[in-house]
């Protein structure tokens, strides 16, 4: 019998064990099996530890016997129970079966391998029904993999099947090509399953999980390389600066200088786009590092060379606010065909889901003419099949919140295709972004523009210290009467029933609370995403224009608000919010010529880990710090993403942000290979495993929408 890695597990391991592998852990094939990689390994010789064990964890514990008895109960006695006490040195566990009066029988001196969930009885630690296996001959191998199990699939059940598995398994296809595991030394894919999970030593199980490690980041770097490639092969319009056009115009007419590092990247994204190949670049910049204005001195450069661009934002609020800065920036440079409009204006509009319809089709009429130079809209503009008249060139801002597909929705339409821009304020370490924007290239803005003010950030906790909470309401009437203004932001709306009752402020109770009491006498407005696009926009612009002193909001001014009069930020229940949340929503302050305050209201306990989170946002402002803390307060999944998922769930032993160097060095090797045969043409296991990582992600997000 040939058995590959595509052969179903019945027919190899018997239905009586597929069966549960199917149900606990989805395995069909051989490969779903072998893919299941022990969690850690038991060195036989040296016993478990018995100490420190907790209640509900499954464990596999080799132990030896030291008493065994035999106790009747139930009508007439005919039951049995029998407690087995074993040790492993460190500690006692008690082992209880039920009707298995052989075990009450186990003689003291045998050691054994006992399976099951640690529960406690009588204050006692115990297993219950253990499973149990003979040590037998794994103690000439030295070495005992555990593995993730569930109740019906224990650990002793899978590595059973695996071994009946690679006792019959034929030679399999490798992935890593033969040169790449020279290049590292590496053993063939067949050898790394064998020492991964019948290892002779913790030396030879270590080696096996570097080198599958490798193996996944490698077939991530390839789709990554690849698409690279084929983005570099792609052809666009190249759209070269015009001297004297409104690019130029606009730059006389700033009112304040660039930042060196402004400058620079403009100069970057100014060849990028002069060149008839596209341009890809990732934009990282601090909040309120002023991405904006760069990002529409690249857009104004493709208008000058005849074509349109795009600015995309995550949602309807950010949309507006932009659409009303550029325009304002722009002036009569924006204002073509219309009263006092300058020589060669153009025209920017805006285009959102929730537009009443008239103003959409006038949006869209514009564009399919060539009227507008520039819009800025929502994900509706990808959703609509938006027709541009030449859409040159694509601004993604605030880039978190759009999947790699959504940008690919754009940007696929045509084979020549528009450059495209994404902008991000949420720092990145450098081996997520190697990973999940690892197919473009990334500039960095660092420093704030002179005169930036800085933002000081308090933690209230009012489990503590109650009146702080009044303190901070005061500080609030305080700026206020200064002319400033304030956000209050919570984490919920509360005007829908489901959201039952909860522990946290809600926008609604609070708003009217505020307004009543604490803040009574202030204009007090509120904000939140399930208003419709007008009610938004007109809070915004009141609040904008000074109408408003103080905005009752949820996140949705998390990104990108700018309102410079805004001094002072009151954050309810800051421990719902994540630490680059936070970070983000106190950019929002500061940003006139006033120090920013931000206080962190929370209810948390001084001691948890939430009111640590809280402190370590107070403690710095540098984003880049604080993105590290956060992936390492985070889970992998969490810093990945859902829109990522097929590449996480395709990720058993590499962690991003651990293995930079794994992902460094598969990055460099999968370049090379990528560039001598983009196709992988003569490597077809990794064409297949490259296929099928990118074929998960789609299925993925396919499901979603
Ligand atoms: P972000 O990078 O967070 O998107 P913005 O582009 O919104 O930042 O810029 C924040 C504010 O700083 C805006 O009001 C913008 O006009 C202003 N700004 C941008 N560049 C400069 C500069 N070089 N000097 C002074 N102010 C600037
Ligand atoms: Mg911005």
């Amino acid at each position: 019998m040939a058995v590959t890695l595509t052969s179903r597990l019945t027919g190899v391991v018997g239905d009586k064990s597929a069966k549960p592998l199917e149900q606990a852990f989805g395995m069909r094939t051989v490969d779903d099996l072998l893919r299941h990689y022990p969690r850690r390994y038991l060195e036989l010789g040296a016993l478990t530890t018995l100490a420190g064990l907790t209640v509900g964890e499954r464990v596999t514990i080799m132990a030896k016997v030291v008493s065994a008895k035999n106790f009747g109960f139930g009508p007439g006695g005919r039951r049995t129970r029998s407690e087995v006490v074993v040790t492993d040195d460190t500690g006692y566990i008690s082992l209880t079966f039920f009707n298995q009066p052989w075990r009450g029988k186990m003689p003291p001196g045998e050691v054994g391998l006992f399976s099951g969930v640690i529960e406690e009885f009588r204050g006692k630690l115990q297993l219950s029904q253990p499973q149990h296996d003979p040590v037998g001959d794994r103690l000439s191998r030295g070495v005992m993999p555990v593995y993730p199990a569930a109740a019906k699939a224990d650990s002793l059940l899978i590595e059973k099947c695996v071994g009946t598995v690679l006792d019959v398994l034929d030679e399999v296809p490798d992935p890593l090509p033969s040169a790449v595991r020279e290049e590292h030394g590496y053993q063939h894919l067949n050898a790394a399953l064998e020492s991964v999970h019948r290892p002779r030593s913790l030396a030879e199980a270590h080696a096996a999980q570097a080198r599958l490690r490798f193996e996944e980041a490698f077939v991530i770097q390839t789709v990554l390389a690849q698409r690279r490639h084929e983005a570099a092969e792609a052809r666009a319009t190249a759209r070269p600066a015009v001297a004297g056009g409104l690019r130029d115009r606009f730059v006389d007419r700033l009112p304040f200088t660039l930042t060196a590092g402004q400058q620079e990247v403009a100069d970057q994204l100014s060849a990028d786009l002069s060149v008839p190949h596209p341009m890809h670049r990732l934009l990282q910049g601090e909040v309120g590092s002023g991405k904006t204005v760069v990002a529409l001195l690249a857009m104004l450069q493709v208008v000058d060379a005849g074509g349109q661009a795009a600015l995309l934002a995550p949602t309807e609020v950010l949309a507006a606010q932009h659409h009303r800065t550029i325009s304002a920036m722009l002036g009569d440079l924006a204002r073509s065909g219309m009263i006092g409009g300058a020589d060669g204006a153009t025209r920017v509009r805006l285009l959102t889901g929730s537009m009443p319809t008239r103003s959409r089709q006038e949006s869209m009429l514009d564009l399919v003419s060539g009227e507008a130079g520039i819009v800025v809209g929502t994900h509706a503009l990808i959703q609509d099949k938006v027709e541009f008249a030449d859409l040159g060139l694509l601004v993604v801002d605030e880039q978190h919140r759009f999947g790699v597909e959504q940008r690919a929705a754009l940007v696929d339409r045509s084979d020549v295709r528009p450059h495209v821009l994404v902008m991000t304020a949420t720092p990145i370490p450098r081996t997520v972004a190697m990973t999940v924007f690892g197919d473009l290239e990334t500039s960095v803005l660092s420093e704030l523009p002179a005169g930036r003010q800085p933002i000081q950030t308090t933690v209230v906790p009012v489990a503590d210290k109650p009146a702080w909470l009044q303190r901070a309401w005061d500080r609030v009437r305080e700026e206020v009467g200064r002319g400033r203004q304030a956000y209050v932001v919570v984490s919920r709306i509360g005007d829908s029933a489901s959201e039952g009752v909860q522990e946290t402020h809600s926008l609604v109770d609070l708003h009217a609370e505020l307004a009543e009491g604490p803040l009574s006498g202030l204009r007090v407005g509120a904000l939140h995403g399930r208003m419709s696009g007008d009610e938004k926009d007109t809070v915004m612009s009141a609040f904008a224009a000074g109408q408003l002193d103080v905005l009752v909001a949820t996140t949705v001014i998390e990104v990108g608000v700018d309102v410079p009069n805004a001094s002072v930020m009151v954050v309810m229940d800051a421990e719902r919010f994540g630490i680059s949340q936070l970070h983000q929503l106190r950019g929002r302050v500061g940003r006139g010529g006033e120090p920013g305050l931000c206080l962190l209201v929370t209810s948390a306990d001084a001691e948890s880990v939430a009111a640590e989170r809280l402190r370590a946002v107070a403690s710095t402002t540098d984003g880049f710090e604080l993105s590290r803390l956060d992936v390492e307060m985070r889970s992998e999944g969490d810093v990945l993403g859902t829109r990522q998922s097929g590449f996480r769930s395709s990720l058993r032993l590499l962690s991003v942000v651990k293995h930079e160097s794994v992902i460094v060095r598969a990055r460099e090797s999968a370049e090379r290979v990528v560039a001598g045969d983009p196709t992988l043409a003569a490597e077809p296991a990794l064409r297949d495993a490259a296929v099928a990582l990118e074929s998960s992600e789609r299925a993925e997000y396919l499901e979603r929408t």
